[in-house]
């Protein structure tokens, strides 16, 4: 396949894609109703994947009412039964595990190396929720009021709306949507306009073979600009589930404060992860983290290492060994099976980071590796002598582009860790784990690696963040509080003595 260039139009679609050019509602794939399109790019090679007829408002509300429709039988609907379907969806998964990757590769840009590790992020996260059905627990509480009983039902939300982003696609979608349906409720979402395959059909249909009744996975495909805010205000969900940038986050937020009805928003958002190395790391394992961590999917991950943080002491050596192996890093064709460094995802995120690179030049950060991108492929790039206040360390840059900072001693390199707006995830080499798991204790973020790169995520462990990186937390129990409200009953069994 060609390399696709910035200036060269779109290409027709290869046949075997076609399959997925509708959105669904209530259980029928019909078309959206907006009278516009949206072509499903490759990124690396600019073929059309899908020409898809967008959703408008008239389809987001027949959407919600299916889900809302379709809710009260799921619900109903024994543990067992539902935690079946998630099984078997976990299953189907595995059995389409080529045609997956291939469209994780051809759509959001995936390495084959990220598209296999996204898929199992996905299906470990099926398997976690296909547990939560038995885990929704509710409660007895002692009172002091004679003859009251007072129980705590922890009941489904009803309907949830989903937003999700174009870069691990299928998984930052079906973290939302196993554990929503696992617990009872209905779902719509509105995949990323990049992503709307990987993002949700492909998921719908799976969900779909695997005995999900009609109507309580709902798909929508359209702009967020167009579509987002009927999605968000529309009366029916009781949760909208975000993940994206913090600028939409808080547009989200601002548009909830002022809906009709109000409703619980779990926002997962941008970050700008610190890796900090040590005086007394281990230098080849703090390498080979800080590449996994700053390269894996060029960069485009909320969790990916922004900035390195490293004691003076090693910084030379590290620095050294550093841009040795991001130099040997393949960069290309992701279908490849060695490549590490694929396409962005699209030429306006391209641009953003050139421009990002231009500032850091500017601002006097001095740049040891680099390079012009061939179409979308844009090669690593290495700043040394970057002060934490530049903006290139400030702001999140989501692609294959990373500043190295020199600090003297531990207190320096974690005043320059929490140095930031955002505080999603981070990591600390030390040879010393005491050492790496008291620093760890003092980053302000949801998430800190020892040893690690910031990249992890387990589906029974609390992912989120704190600061502008968002609210709330996904997986495990904590997926099950996103997902679930409290409802507490009481039983007055005697009659009760009011004060008049
Ligand atoms: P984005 O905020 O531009 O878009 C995310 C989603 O929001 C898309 O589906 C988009 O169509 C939709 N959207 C856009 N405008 C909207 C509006 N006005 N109303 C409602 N929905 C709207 O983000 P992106 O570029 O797709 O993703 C990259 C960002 O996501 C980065 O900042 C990254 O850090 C963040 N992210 C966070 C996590 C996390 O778990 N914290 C995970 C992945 C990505």
């Amino acid at each position: 396949m060609a390399h696709g260039l910035l200036e060269t139009a779109p290409r027709e679609s290869p046949a075997h894609y076609d399959e997925f050019d509708k959105i669904l509602v209530d259980g029928t794939w019909r078309h959206g109703r907006s009278g516009r399109t949206g072509d499903d790019l490759d990124p690396f090679t600019n073929d059309v994947l899908a020409r898809i007829p967008l959703a408008n408002e008239e389809d987001v509300d027949e959407a919600y009412r299916a889900a809302a429709a379709a809710q009260r039988g799921w619900a109903d609907t024994r543990p067992a039964g539902r935690s079946a379907v998630l099984r078997r969806a976990a299953e189907l998964m595995d059995a389409r595990r080529d045609e997956i990757v291939d469209w994780l590769i051809h759509e959001s840009g995936s390495t084959r190396i990220k598209a296999n590790l996204e898929l199992g992020f996905t299906q470990a996260m099926t398997f976690e929720a296909a547990s939560f059905p038995s885990r929704q627990e509710g409660s007895i509480l002692p009172t002091d009021i004679e003859g009251k009983e007072s129980r705590v039902y922890r009941q489904p939300v009803g309907v949830v709306g989903m937003i999700s982003p174009w870069n691990f696609p299928l998984h930052l979608s079906n973290r939302s949507i196993a554990p929503a349906l696992a617990l009872g409720n209905a779902a719509v979402i509105k995949p990323a306009s990049d992503t709307p395959v990987t993002g949700g059909l492909l998921l719908a249909r799976i969900y779909e073979e695997a005995g999900l009744p009609p109507g309580v996975l709902n798909v929508v495909i359209g702009a967020g600009s167009e579509i987002g805010e009927p999605f968000v205000l529309h009366p029916v969900p009781r949760v909208i589930s975000f993940t994206g940038s913090t600028a939409i986050g808080r547009q989200i937020m601002e548009q909830i404060a002022r809906a009709p009805i109000l409703k619980r928003v779990a926002l997962e958002l941008g970050g700008n992860s610190p890796t900090v190395i040590l005086d007394d790391a281990d230098l080849d394992l703090a390498v080979n983290t800080a590449v996994f961590g700053k390269f894996l999917h060029q960069g485009q991950i909320c969790m990916s290492t922004n900035r390195l943080v490293v004691d003076a002491k090693v910084y030379d050596e590290f620095v050294d060994r550093f841009v040795e192996r991001v130099r040997g890093l393949k960069v290309g064709n992701p279908s490849d099976v060695d490549t590490v460094v694929g396409p962005i995802i699209n030429a306006s995120q391209l641009k953003h980071i050139q421009k990002n690179i231009e500032k850091a030049r500017a601002d006097g950060a001095r740049q040891l590796l680099g390079g012009e991108p061939r179409g979308l492929v844009l090669p690593p790039h290495v700043f040394v002598d970057v002060t934490n206040d530049m903006a290139i360390a400030q702001e999140e840059q989501f692609g294959p582009v990373v500043s190295i900072i020199k600090v003297s001693g531990e207190e320096e390199a974690l005043d320059v860790a929490n140095a930031t707006s955002y505080g999603l995830s981070a990591s600390v080499a030390t040879r010393d784990l005491e050492r790496g798991l008291r620093f760890a204790l003092r980053v302000q973020a949801g998430m800190t690696h020892v040893n690690d790169s910031p990249v992890n995520d387990l589906p029974n462990c609390p992912f989120g963040g704190e600061k502008n990186s968002g609210l709330g937390r996904y997986n495990g129990k904590w997926a099950i509080e996103e997902f679930t409200t409290p409802h507490w009953i009481s039983v007055q069994h005697a009659p009760c003595h009011y004060p008049f």
